[in-house]
């Protein structure tokens, strides 16, 4: 590559506008410059590249690309699923001078992994701005005194804008509440599907800005006093989040497991998905609770298993995303907990997942 080229690539960032001559197209910032400049630094001859599952088959054109942009290095390319940061192929990481992992913002700073964002490009904007029929009238009476408090969180995907976001709705007359969550959050502001620890704020309005039903689902689960307005920049739509059909759905798994006489209690072996001490302590007390060790969590692998239940101590999402398609009851460790008549079913809470590894 050319010292011109070069210069072009780190200071755009994103090849789409460098007008270089790539082998394929890029709807995505994958911040090659970045990644070269840290292969350049620490010498390394092996990179490993980690995709989450919706852009893993651009991997091997990132492979290309970053292959054009250096020299007598090999790249290899993860083919583990992944859904989070929280989702590290360790095995290729420990094999790899430098490994980026694409799409998640960092759980935990390593010197060797780079963490690539992938920020949207969706301008969210227009759906905030229809958002506001759900949020308080900052012009009403009673905010003549003081201005409506509205808290204000979103995914990683839409960090980039967060500061934006807040200067816009303060723009509109509100107070905007945010706080950064526990330290497995990088971001002020940021929420995963297993942590809605940034919007433990003091308002009784929280704004959501992203994709998907299941983070917002979880903030109004975790934060029952709130409401809780989406504006999905993606799908073009403003909902309020309403979590009586999910909580029927769990009422309903909790009551299936409730005669259940065997249990199968999933420790997950992913490095930032395992709750040990949890899995530990479920079958210390019940001699009829079995541990089961695995990486990805599926139906399939669970279904030889002769048990009435399972107990999914990794991934929240496992249970309450995928939950009706396991062949027998998944609950969560706290639904658990119901269903053997240790806690009273009002308990039943959204499953969380704090700390990192
Ligand atoms: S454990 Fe949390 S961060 Fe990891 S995939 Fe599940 S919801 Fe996302």
């Amino acid at each position: 590559m050319s010292q011109d080229a070069s210069e072009e690539v780190r200071s755009e960032g994103d090849l789409r506008n460098t007008g270089m001559s790539l082998k394929h197209d890029r709807e995505w910032d994958y911040e090659l410059d970045r990644i070269v400049e840290a292969i350049e630094e620490r010498g390394a001859e092996k990179v490993g590249l980690q995709f989450p599952e919706g852009l893993k088959r651009r991997g091997p054109a990132v492979a290309d690309d970053l292959r054009e942009l250096t020299d007598g290095v090999t790249f290899l390319l993860s083919g583990q699923p992944c859904y989070g940061a929280c989702d590290l192929d360790t095995y290729l990481m420990r094999r790899t001078d430098v490994f980026v992992h694409f799409g998640h913002s960092p759980m935990k700073e390593s010197d060797k992994i780079i963490y690539v964002p992938l920020f949207s490009n969706v301008d969210p904007f227009p759906i905030m701005e229809e958002s506001m029929a759900e949020l308080p009238d900052p012009e009403a009476e009673e905010y003549a005194d003081e201005e409506p408090a509205v808290g204000l969180v979103t995914t990683a995907q839409h960090m980039n804008l967060f500061g934006d976001m807040v200067d816009w709705l303060e723009e509109r007359g509100f107070d905007v509440r945010t706080r950064r969550g526990d330290d497995r959050l990088t971001h002020e502001g940021q929420v995963l599907g297993c942590n809605y620890a940034s919007a433990d704020i003091d308002a009784e309005h929280v704004l959501y800005v992203g994709g998907g039903k299941f983070h917002p689902l979880g903030l109004a689960m975790e934060h029952p006093d709130k409401k809780v307005t989406i504006a999905d920049p993606v799908n073009n739509v403003v909902t309020v989040a309403d979590t009586e059909q999910f909580m029927k759905q769990r009422y309903a798994s909790v009551h299936k497991a409730m005669d259940a006489e065997t249990w199968g209690v999933v420790f997950c072996t992913k490095i930032g998905q395992g709750r040990w001490d949890v899995a530990e302590e479920i079958v210390e007390n019940n001699e009829n609770a079995y541990l089961i060790t695995m990486d990805e969590v599926t139906p399939d692998r669970l279904r030889n298993f002769g048990f009435d239940a399972f107990v999914n101590t990794g991934c929240p999402r496992i249970t309450t995303d995928d939950g009706p398609q396991f062949h027998k009851p998944m609950l969560t460790p706290g639904e658990y907990e119901i269903a053997v008549g240790n806690k009273p079913l009002e308990d039943l809470e959204f499953d969380t997942f704090h700390g990192t590894w």
